[in-house]
């Protein structure tokens, strides 16, 4: 983990030494002040020489001035490092987010996500500056301090060092179980975010089933929880703080004492006298700054852990190391003994099939059976568990990802559009599209109205996940994103199920002319919509059930879709 970490440092190794020297020199720096005070008093004061007084004056402004700039330095470079370690750890993070697979998110909690992409990497950045350079400047402070101790009275010198280490022991102390209370803390800051997101997103339901109050109540209970693991982890910092405080107290009363004593036995000058306080007293900052450190390292390593637990995982859709380009697209699909279960259920049990190019294949069947399930193995949004797909004869396994993706364009059940304009989401496949393009797009997707009915046209913002627009809008626009895309396969996953009718009849000529020279999968609940496909399957929990056409499954006996047929068409 600590290689890791470091690793991240590579390549600032010019901003690290920069940043480091300037540490190490400011705490050796505020030793000086101490050593010119004590010479002052012991050689310059007997002398009564001004000019002395003055140059020695000058020299201890020239060193402040000094210091001053070296302090710009390391807190302007020191955060600059932080911030850039931040940013990488952050790119790496979401970089391999984005990689993982639907089965992941399935499982995972987008709260969660968001605070290790944000809280999190803000104490690792914390953790990144503070660490070295805060420790390093404290431990040169402590040793320059504990070199010029002993060279002046060494016995002096180790009493005024002896509760060191203790103050040490007890920071590492409540070090251990501060990691403990912020690794909970960001549990529940998690969990904070999950359910905001969760409520504040799902907030007009919440508003139409008037669950404000319970809802409330939830979040309070999480609130007070939050408020509990925050307050435990505060009360061991102020012991921690405390207990280093009083330590350090006590060791100025001891120098007073044991110091006195010295010079009564005439062992110390007063002017050495004067340094041991003023050194004990700078002792007071390198001791807080490792304590601080020592508080802060739980935050980093809370958070890092959780980076590298996230890093650690694996997307389950792999791509092969020879994987090939999936180009020149005929469209013959087969799916071969393929079987799927997302977790422990079965889902799809030994299913084959083959679609030649061009043809428009439709799965019916009731909710649940798995038709969706189906069409999204072909696009490794999961992979199959038994058999194997394949396109124009190749396994889709031996596909890079984003050319296999690129070949197939879905419309899904559920449309999601980005929080953006009209334009930027029918574009989302092609981003580089003109408006001429996109419009053309949104008028064979019977949208040309609708954007023109806007005083901001194709920049019309959608708000977020689309809530300015209708369900057989947003219907609309994913549609109108294949009319751009116009990839060589096409799954259709109840695409015109939230439109009314007569607007599913328009759609539908549209789609079926996306759909010529297009090998076309597609999912209707409606049957009339799907007549005129070249094949039609029913798909069951136990599997294909029938396939054929209209006309040819119609003509069965007791057949399922004939059954699904009569009661369509009876209940109109
Ligand atoms: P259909 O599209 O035919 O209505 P689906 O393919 O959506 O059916 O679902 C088939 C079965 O798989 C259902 O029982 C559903 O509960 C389950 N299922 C769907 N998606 C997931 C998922 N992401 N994780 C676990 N189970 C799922
Ligand atoms: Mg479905």
């Amino acid at each position: 983990m600590v290689k890791k970490f470091l690793s991240y440092y590579a390549p600032y190794k010019v901003l690290f030494t920069v940043d480091f020297l300037s540490a190490v020199i400011v705490g050796l720096l505020e030793l000086a002040f101490p050593v010119i005070v004590s010479m002052f008093i012991d050689e310059l004061l007997p002398t009564g020489n001004w000019q002395w007084i003055l140059i020695a004056a000058l020299g201890l402004v020239l060193i402040y001035l000094f210091n001053t700039f070296l302090q710009f330095v390391v807190t302007y470079w020191g955060h600059m490092l932080g911030t850039n370690i931040e940013r990488d750890i952050r790119n790496d993070l979401y970089g391999h987010i984005q990689k993982l697979s639907f089965r992941f998110f399935d499982n995972t909690k987008t709260g969660k996500l968001l605070t290790r992409l944000t809280n999190d990497l803000m104490n690792i950045g914390e953790m990144a500056h503070h660490g070295p350079e805060d420790l390093f400047i404290a431990v040169m402070t402590l040793l320059g301090a504990f070199g010029i101790m002993y060279y002046i009275h060494p016995e002096l010198a180790i009493i005024a060092f002896i509760v060191v280490p203790l103050i040490l022991v007890i920071a590492i102390y409540f070090n251990k179980k501060m990691t403990v209370a912020f690794r909970e803390l960001f549990g529940r800051v998690s969990e904070f975010n999950h359910l905001i997101g969760d409520k504040i997103g799902g907030i007009r339901l919440v508003q139409a089933f008037a669950n404000e109050e319970e809802e409330f109540e939830a979040f309070k209970k999480i609130n007070d929880s939050f408020r509990a693991t925050k307050l435990k982890a505060y009360k061991i910092m102020s012991f921690n703080t405390s207990s280093t405080y009083m330590l350090m107290r006590l060791v100025t009363v001891f120098i007073l004492i044991a110091g006195a004593y010295y010079v009564m036995q005439g062992e110390l000058t007063y002017g050495e006298f004067a340094a041991f306080i003023l050194i004990s007293n700078v002792l007071f900052k390198p001791l807080e700054k490792i304590n601080a450190v020592i508080e802060l390292y739980p935050n980093g390593i809370a958070g890092f852990k959780h980076f590298l637990d996230t890093m650690a995982v694996q997307p389950d859709i792999k791509e092969k190391e020879d994987a090939v380009e999936l180009t020149d697209v005929s469209g013959n699909i087969r799916y071969s003994n393929v079987s799927f279960k997302y977790e422990e259920k079965n889902v799809l049990t030994d299913i084959s099939f083959n679609i030649t190019p061009g043809e428009t294949i439709a799965f019916v069947g009731p909710s649940g059976a798995g038709k969706t399930t189906l069409c999204s193995l072909l696009p490794r949004f999961y992979d199959v568990s038994e058999g194997n797909i394949s396109i124009d004869g190749t396994d889709i396994r031996d596909f890079t990802l984003s050319s296999l993706r690129e070949n197939i364009g879905t419309v899904q059940q559920d449309v999601f559009l980005f929080s953006g304009t009209l334009k930027e989401n029918v574009a989302y496949g092609k981003p580089d599209a003109t408006d001429e393009e996109v419009y053309d797009a949104l008028e064979k997707a019977q949208l040309k109205e609708l954007v023109d009915s806007y005083r901001d046209g194709l920049e019309t913002v959608v708000g977020e996940r689309g809530v300015k627009l209708s369900g057989g809008q947003k219907q609309r626009i994913a549609i109108a994103r294949m009319f751009l895309k116009n990839p060589p396969i096409l799954v259709l996953d109840e695409a015109t199920s939230a439109l009314d009718t007569a607007t599913e009849m328009y759609i539908q000529e549209a789609l079926n002319r996306l759909a010529e020279g297009r090998t076309t999968l597609v999912i209707a609940h409606r049957l009339a919509t799907i007549k005129n496909a070249d094949r039609i399957m029913v798909v069951t929990t136990d599997g294909i059930a029938e396939s054929g056409t209209h006309e040819e499954l119609l003509s069965l006996d007791n057949g399922v879709y004939k059954g699904l047929h009569q009661a369509q068409f009876s209940q109109i």
